[in-house]
This record gives structure tokens, sequence and C-alpha cells, in this order.
């Protein structure tokens, strides 16, 4: 079990930003919804949890370019680059954003 839970949580660092992983523990937690299974269930969850981060990976803005862009200090990364750097305001929290941190992906 232990192994199992491992490696499922390696998959998900690898797409998303340690930040993210935080908030989707937490989420996770609220669903309860088991993360070990294996086999074809195992196969099943993975592909709806790759749908999902595929999905909310995507700039809340202009919805095409993937986030990249952190706001300071609500720390909200939900933006693009592009569009980030041309707001005044976060569009998940409204507070002034102050500044922006860029991330990348390992
Ligand atoms: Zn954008
Ligand atoms: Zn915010």
């Amino acid at each position: 079990m232990c192994v199992s839970l491992k490696v499922w949580f390696c998959n998900r660092a690898n797409a998303i930003t340690g930040m993210d992983l935080m908030q989707e523990i937490l989420t996770i937690e609220e669903r309860d919804e088991k993360p070990v299974v294996d086999g074809q269930n195992m196969a099943a969850v993975l592909s709806r949890e790759n749908q999902h981060l595929r999905n909310k990976a995507l700039c809340s803005y202009c919805k095409r370019l993937e986030v990249s862009l952190v706001f300071l200090p609500c720390g909200h990364l939900v933006s693009c680059n592009t569009c980030g750097n041309m707001q005044r305001t976060c569009v998940t929290c409204g507070s002034n954003v102050k500044g922006t941190v860029r991330t990348y992906n390992a």
C-alpha cells in the first residue's frame, strides 16, 4: 500500500507545482476518494486525474495557455505569463496583485 501511494504521488508531482500539489492533496482528502487502487481501476483514476489537471492548468483569462504565473501576495496560480502581467487584481480572490512569480514545470 505504501509503495502504491508513493508512485501515485510521484506521477502527480511531475505534472504540477509544489504549491498546486498541496491543494490537490487537500482536495483529494475532502473528496474521500481512495488513491490506492490496482489494475484497471488505477488506469481509470490516473486518466481521469490527468484530464482534471490539464483542465485546471489552463489560464483563467485566455483559456488557451498553461498557467505559469503566481500572484502575490495571495499565491494563486491561475494565469499564463502573458495575461498575468496585465492584471491588477486576482481573478480567484479579487485581492490586489502586488507582484508575480514566474513558475516552470520541471
Ligand atoms: Zn492567459
Ligand atoms: Zn488570489
